[in-house]
């Protein structure tokens, strides 16, 4: 059955929810804060990237299923499906997350409740928040218990973000098991066609879900940290880490995907997550959880640094007077998303320690361009290699890893390249007259 939904936040997880939910068959309303942000996708435009996303977004708002307004009022009004999709970044220097946006939403749309209503939360929180929350929506909505708060966190990768919504691994639930209520049913309708397609639906308690979140984080942080840790070793021994994570990914229990050594995770998600998952278990006392992920976060910090120190030996040991190209921004491919990116850190690194850096991506320079303005951006590979001394290659996006080496060879001053990814042939770029360097390798 179709429903009336609103979906509170517009962000990357919130616009591509408000438009597959539209696309699933219901009635959308998106509400944001950000009324620029409003504007650019009422015109059918994506204020960030995301391949698919606009044709779903476009062919919703054209079909009158899709809309978006500022007013809490209007959304309160429209919908009796809520979903709360704000940001909840870390705190300015502490490790927990910011819960401001998510408390900002429920302060004001619970007291506009004034029919029964379920409202979803699916941004990442530390486990507790939903039972305080559920708390806060039955005080403040007039309709008092029939206004109920679940959780349904989300599990979308930028990038594939349209799939893992209409099509996701599974969809988890977490409701009050002391008042159940409508929510399980609810979630069943919004979400019929995945259930469909035999989705596995699993329903829990509120503390679960959230803790189903950011223990799926913590886990994905830890074997990117654990195959970095090994990288060190490889570096100190003269193995190779890639022919050792293909060798163990073999193993069924290991799996070869998230066993790709580098320079390590970063984004909107991970790394907060991890730092708020280290906090929550510093207050409820699980001291050992706290122990082992905060060694993830400082191998993770660890490579940036690694790769500053490999950058300035290929430079011939200082940074002075040297051309660095880098060759990519956001935090990963097919994404402009550059929140604690690894690449920019370090293009930034290098360049205050005095070198010449120029950057360049194929979808995040905008993005790149407001948090780091100072670093010099290029308008496409080979104007940021020109006259070059060492190429990084950052962020592994198709047009990078496929680079002709002898073509390349044209701009640059000298033939250095360091593949941060480990995503280029080296035998390749060797045969060209390159010297390359990757993590992990002899
Ligand atoms: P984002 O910063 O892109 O979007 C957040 C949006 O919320 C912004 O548009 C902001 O203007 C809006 N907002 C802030 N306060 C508001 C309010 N009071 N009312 C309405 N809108 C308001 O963040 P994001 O990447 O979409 O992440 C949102 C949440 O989803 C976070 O908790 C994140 O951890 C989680 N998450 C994100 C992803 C992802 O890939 N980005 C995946 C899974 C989970």
């Amino acid at each position: 059955m179709s429903r009336k939904i609103a979906v509170f936040g517009t962000g990357y997880l919130g616009a591509t929810h408000a438009a597959c939910m539209a696309e699933l068959g219901h009635d959308v309303l998106g509400v944001d804060v950000d009324e620029a942000k409003l504007g650019k996708l009422a015109a059918g435009e994506l204020p960030f990237y995301e391949p698919g996303l606009p044709e779903v977004l476009r062919r919703n708002i054209e079909n009158g299923r899709l809309r978006f307004t500022p007013s809490y009022q209007e959304a309160a009004d429209f919908a009796d499906v809520h979903f709360v999709a704000v940001g909840t970044p870390q705190k300015h220097g502490e490790l927990a997350a910011d819960l401001r946006y998510v408390d900002a939403v429920i302060e004001s749309l619970a007291p506009l409740l004034s029919r029964p209503s379920v409202i979803f939360g699916k941004s990442t929180v530390p486990a507790g928040t939903a039972a305080r929350l559920n708390g806060r929506v039955r005080e403040l909505a007039p309709v008092r218990d029939q206004a109920e708060l679940a959780w349904n966190p989300e599990f979308l990768r930028e990038g594939f973000a349209v799939k893992d919504t209409l099509h996701p691994d599974r969809i988890v639930l977490g409701v009050d098991s002391a008042r159940p209520g409508n929510a399980e049913a609810v979630a069943r309708d919004v979400y019929a066609p995945q259930l469909e397609q035999n989705i596995p639906f699993l329903v829990t308690d509120l503390a679960t879900a959230e803790l189903v979140k950011t223990s799926a984080n913590a886990f994905l942080a830890t074997k990117i940290s654990f195959i970095n840790a090994i990288a060190e070793v490889c570096e100190a021994t003269g193995a190779d880490v890639s022919v050792l994570a293909d060798a163990i990914g073999h193993d069924a229990r290991i799996g070869r995907r998230f066993l790709n050594a580098g320079i390590g995770f970063g984004g909107g998600c991970l790394p907060k997550d991890i730092r708020a998952f280290i906090a929550m278990a510093g207050e409820l006392g699980a001291g050992q959880a706290f122990a082992l992920l905060r060694e993830v976060d400082s191998i993770n910090m660890r490579r940036r640094n690694k790769m500053v120190e490999l950058a300035r030996e290929a430079a011939g040991g200082s940074f002075i007077g040297a051309r660095i190209a880098v060759l990519g921004a956001a935090f990963k491919p097919d994404s402009d998303d550059v929140r604690d990116s690894p690449a920019l850190n370090i293009a930034g690194q290098i360049q205050l320690q005095g070198a010449a850096v120029s950057v360049y991506d194929p979808e995040a320079m905008q993005n790149a361009r407001q948090l780091f303005p100072t670093l010099q951006y290029a308008t496409d590979v080979c104007s940021a290699c020109s006259g070059a001394d060492v190429v990084m290659i950052l962020t592994e996006w198709g047009q990078f890893t496929s680079l002709d080496p002898y073509e390349l060879a044209k701009s640059v001053r000298q033939r250095t390249i360091i593949d941060g990814r480990n995503c280029l042939s080296p035998e390749g770029w060797r045969n060209a007259g390159w010297t390359y360097r990757g993590i992990g390798k002899p």
